[in-house]
């Protein structure tokens, strides 16, 4: 329901007419037989608010399906987004480890490098120093001749190839091993470079995923959005559907009501025509107006109907322009909280309770010279009736107030020629064609 707020000085009501019924108003009559018909109209109706009510269950049944797939299909979206975590930590790990033994190799090579260049200057040195000994190419030479014997020229001769030879075998294994360590390294980097294609993979993936997980978050919002106006709307259906209920339960006492009406008319009839001078007053119980309250009553006036509470109108009939627009099925009368609020005929109540839009609210069925109306007064700040009591023209029933939907203490007051009409209250008539304010 919509609520208002309370920065509007006029007290009136903020019912707003929804439109959930057809317009529904027919004409009315005195028998009995049309009276039967009014019930079975409010019995038509009823069924349709109930057809409305099974609708909006059948409603609200698809949303808890669709509610319980969502909740599947984001129980295995959180599944797959773990996995991905799962998987995005692995692959950083690995990516860790491998970026740390691309370092460790990068630092064995460089230790290599080192070593073939420490190697290489002790090569040169030592050539340096036996070119010193003899100079260029024969030096050599010159240290073979300079041997003793023969021996000692191949044991010369075999020393320094095996010097060179060890030195330059060194050098290979030492070049190989740089190459071998080169070639892991870039394995590795490929390596490297696989895993982060891998993770931004995967990072988009859960990008995707968490996506989805969004959209569908903002379904299950919108479906329970759309689940609670849906069982507001049920409820208020099912107010409405109640009230219809009790308006045929009173119709049925007023069709009782009339059936004794009319056997005493006869007897009266009877009496009169012999000529006995005695009236029939049939006026016992239900004269007494227990006013005790403290407020104003308002002035009883002749004619069928009262004005039911005192007060100024702050809120026409009809058509409603500006903050409060819409059409408007009763009039607004407004006076301080507390003032009484008496029925405006004699009638049986049907209903006294708290509406989430009338507020504290009083309904009455009046069969007036076989004729059925009905009265609505709301936004009491409390009731002093309860249904099924027969109630009669001037007695209070409640106090006025500002419950419900309402902007400051005021009664809302409705008559129907016939029955009450479910929103948009097509078959709300003017008071002031009943009542003169
Ligand atoms: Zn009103």
């Amino acid at each position: 329901m919509r609520k208002r707020t309370m920065l509007s000085l006029a007290a009136v009501c903020t019912i707003c007419a929804g439109s959930i019924f057809a317009p529904h108003l027919s004409a009315f009559a005195a028998s009995l037989s049309e009276l039967q018909q009014k019930k079975q109209d409010v019995e038509n109706k009823s069924s349709d608010v109930q057809d409305k009510i099974n609708d909006k269950d059948s409603k609200i049944s698809d949303i808890n399906d669709k509610q319980s797939s969502l909740k599947d299909q984001l129980d295995a979206l959180n599944g797959k987004i773990d996995d991905a975590n799962q998987k995005i930590s692995s692959k950083q790990n690995e990516i860790d480890d491998t970026n740390q033994q691309i370092d460790q190799l990068k630092k064995d090579i460089s230790e290599l490098k080192n070593r073939i260049e420490e190697r290489n200057k002790v090569l040169k040195e030592r050539a340096r120093a036996i070119q010193e000994n003899g100079g260029g190419s024969v030096d050599y030479v010159g240290v073979v001749l300079d041997s003793k014997s023969l021996s000692d020229f191949f044991d010369r001769l075999s020393a320094v190839r095996t010097i060179v030879n060890a030195d330059q075998k060194i050098i290979d294994q030492q070049k190989q091993d740089e190459a071998n360590l080169q070639d892991k390294q870039s394995v590795f980097e490929k390596k490297l470079a696989d895993l982060q294609t891998m993770l931004a993979d995967l990072k988009d993936m859960k990008a995707k995923l968490k996506d989805d997980q969004a959209a569908k978050n903002a379904l299950v919002a919108k479906l329970s959005k759309q689940k609670d106006d849906l069982e507001e709307e049920k409820m208020s259906l099912k107010e409405q559907q109640e009230i219809l209920a009790d308006q045929k339960a009173s119709i049925e006492k007023a069709m009782e009501l009339a059936k004794k009406e009319l056997a005493e008319q006869k007897v009266a009839k009877a009496a009169e025509a012999k000529a006995s001078s005695s009236s029939s007053s049939s006026d016992n119980s239900s004269n007494t107006s227990t006013n005790s309250s403290s407020g104003s009553l308002p002035k009883v006036s002749s004619g069928a109907f009262t004005r039911p509470a005192a007060g100024y109108i702050s809120s026409e009939f009809g058509k409603r322009s500006g903050e409060f627009s819409g059409f408007h099925p009763g009039i607004d009368i407004a006076n301080s909280a507390g003032t009484p609020v008496v029925a405006a005929a004699d009638g049986v109540v049907f209903r006294a309770y708290h509406s989430s839009s009338y507020g504290n609210c009083v309904m009455i069925s009046h069969y007036i010279s076989g004729k059925l109306y009905t009265t609505v007064y709301a936004h009491l700040s409390s009731y002093s009736v309860s249904a099924g009591q027969h109630v009669s023209k001037g007695q209070q029933i409640g106090s006025m107030g500002s419950t419900g939907e309402s902007s400051g203490p005021h009664l809302h007051f409705e008559i129907y020629n016939g029955q009450w009409t479910p929103p948009p209250h097509n078959g709300a008539q003017n008071p002031r064609n009943y009542i003169n304010f």
